[in-house]
């Protein structure tokens, strides 16, 4: 029987949910309202924008209205808002925001797909500034022309996620004068505290003026006064500090909204009313490994949860079993990606959850190749299972590929003897013969079997202060060109020659370039019948990347004579 759906949002879940639609029935009547003037376009994309690695606004526009109409027999009403629902009578107000005109449509099916809308909090004195935000084309449009037009180039970029990030590095790129300002001591909450000092590093070295750890207090002209008393320097202000569910239309149509404050759906994505279905950014979704419910404001997700509205609507059964969001950003020279826990989640949701961690320094391609470069790569499994819960990789390189592939293996429940076994592709322009991830499931497995023991580098500034007796097992010329203040030096080539300089008393930390030379001094001193051994993960290298940020940003002294980033 021939069905009439409508949809209201016309960008990433709106769209893709009519043209699945339309996928599965030749015949229903398909109508998707979008308030704003372009359905379709790419939001991931808007930043660059800023840059000009996308020239036009409207490049950002994937899709047009008669397109959607001559090719898929989708109307797609541009500027009409949907501004109530009434469910008894099967019914949405739409209003033509040009002409300012109402009207009724009548509906057998209604999907909820509005988004989340930037949260602009009253901030004293934000009347003096000129405030941006970044959600869609026209907000783009708007900020390139503004920013183009200021004869002052001081901008500050208010919030550390993915948004604020991506903006203030496409300003910083076309020129301008950019504070990006965090309220918490880190920007990008997927990756722990010590992998986003690789991030925070490259921010700063790019010439950000990277500010964490501290709010934004009040505005004055041109200025943001921050809660230690700074002032930045401010021409334009944009606003990236979240994103909040738009719930107003579902909770006026009684719809149930969840303990997160985003529309409640079950796993059909179905609402409490029978007919009326809601996905993307404006629900709340299951995270299995949180075991919690959880707003995600990703693309990935709104796309699949469209697709599997549109198949319920057409009577096919879908599978949802959750997600665990995974994400990626593009930081000037260096990509990042996660997926699933982090440490600093499961200390925020207080999980009583006994895991470890793998943290390795590797190169992402053969050596010599002339793209080669170390990736950062921490990973977390569950004790004693083994099983992978989560995963953060940091380069200049391929990260993606290696957190795909842990997402994978998180969702098939795969432990680190399945990392183990993994059997990927391998040419040296593309990864090394044992991959990162073959890596990380022999690096976990070591660790569970209690091979060896190891501590982070950010534990290395307590040791370092508290006198520790620390080995560096790189060469002379490697020592000499910087090394942590107060180690000592014994090569892994003169170790065996010198195994008594090693105290058998107390415990001996011992570290390399990246860990993996240590690594093989703690199991060469082991079988020597050393106990009381430490491998420092990541290392010299890993240990200058964390240092570094806040070595130049606070007054402290460095523990290290130079760094090295190579
Ligand atoms: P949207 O795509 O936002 O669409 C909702 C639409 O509904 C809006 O256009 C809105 O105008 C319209 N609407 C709302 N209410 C009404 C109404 N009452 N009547 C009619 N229309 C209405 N995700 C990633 O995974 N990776 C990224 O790299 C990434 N980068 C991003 C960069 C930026 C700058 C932004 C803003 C987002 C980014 N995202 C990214 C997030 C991603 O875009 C969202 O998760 C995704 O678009 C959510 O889809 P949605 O359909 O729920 O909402």
């Amino acid at each position: 029987m021939k069905k009439k759906i409508l949809i209201v949002g016309g960008v990433a879940g709106g769209a893709s949910a009519a043209a699945r639609l339309r996928r599965n029935s030749e015949q229903d009547e398909i109508i998707m309202f979008e308030k704003g003037p372009h359905v379709s376009f790419s939001n991931c994309s808007l930043p660059y924008h800023l840059s000009g690695v996308i020239e036009e606004a409207d490049d950002l526009v994937l899709m047009s209205p008669e397109l959607f109409l001559s090719q898929y027999n989708i109307v797609a009403r541009v500027n009409n808002e949907v501004i109530s629902i009434d469910p008894d009578n099967k019914s949405v107000v739409v209003k033509n925001v040009l002409t300012g005109e109402t009207y009724n449509e009548t509906y057998d099916k209604l999907i909820l797909s509005p988004g989340a809308r930037p949260i602009v909090p009253k901030i004293p004195g934000i009347e003096t500034v000129k405030v941006f935000t970044v959600r869609n084309v026209v907000d783009i449009d708007k900020l390139n022309k503004m920013v183009k037009k200021i004869d002052k180039k001081d901008i500050a970029v208010i919030g550390g996620g993915f948004i604020g990030v991506e903006v203030a590095e496409n300003l910083r790129e076309a020129g301008y004068n950019v504070s990006l300002i965090e309220g918490t001591d880190q920007i990008l909450r997927p990756f722990d505290y010590d992998m986003v000092q690789i991030l925070h590093k490259e921010i700063y070295d790019k010439g950000i003026n990277l500010i964490v750890g501290d709010k934004v207090e009040k505005f004055e002209e041109n200025k943001v006064v921050l809660s230690s008393g700074k002032k930045i320097d401010a021409n334009v202000v944009v606003m990236a500090i979240g994103v909040a569910p738009e719930t107003g239309l579902a909770k006026e149509a009684g719809l149930e909204i969840g303990q997160t404050g985003a529309i409640k759906v079950d796993k059909n994505y179905k609402t409490n009313d029978y007919d009326i279905y809601a996905i993307g950014d404006s629900i709340e979704v299951y995270n299995p490994l949180t075991r919690s419910m959880n707003k995600l404001s990703l693309a990935g997700p709104a796309l699949k949860q469209a697709r599997a509205v549109a198949d319920n609507i057409n009577k096919k059964s879908t599978i949802n079993k959750g997600y665990i969001g995974s994400s990626a950003i593009k930081v000037f020279d260096y990509n990042g990606a996660s997926t699933g826990l982090n440490e600093s989640l499961i200390k925020v949701l207080d999980m009583k959850i006994n895991y470890g961690i793998v943290r390795v320094i590797l190169s992402d391609k053969v050596g010599i190749m002339p793209t080669s470069a170390p990736l950062h790569f921490k990973m977390l499994y569950e004790i004693p299972t083994g099983k992978i819960l989560g995963a953060q990789a940091i380069g200049k390189g391929d990260v993606t590929k290696r957190i795909d592939l842990i997402a994978a293996t998180i969702k098939f429940g795969g432990t680190l003897e399945d990392l183990k076994d993994l059997e990927l592709c391998y040419a040296p322009p593309f990864s090394t013969a044992k991959d990162v991830v073959n890596y990380a499931g022999y690096v976990g497995s070591n660790l569970l079997n209690g091979d060896y023991q190891q501590v982070n580098v950010d534990k290395v500034r307590e040791l370092v202060e508290n006198n520790a007796y620390i080995i560096d097992v790189r060469e002379k010329y490697e020592y000499e060109n910087g090394h942590i203040k107060g180690s000592h030096n014994i090569p892994l080539s003169e170790l065996r020659q010198r195994v008594n300089e090693v105290p058998k008393e107390q415990p001996v930390y011992l570290h390399c370039r990246t860990g993996q030379r240590s690594y093989n001094a703690v199991l060469a001193l082991q079988n020597l019948g050393f106990k009381n051994l430490y491998n420092v993960t990541g290392s010299f290298l890993g240990l200058s990347f964390y240092e570094y940020f806040n070595d130049k940003t606070t007054n402290r002294e460095s523990i290290v004579t130079e760094y090295n980033f190579n």
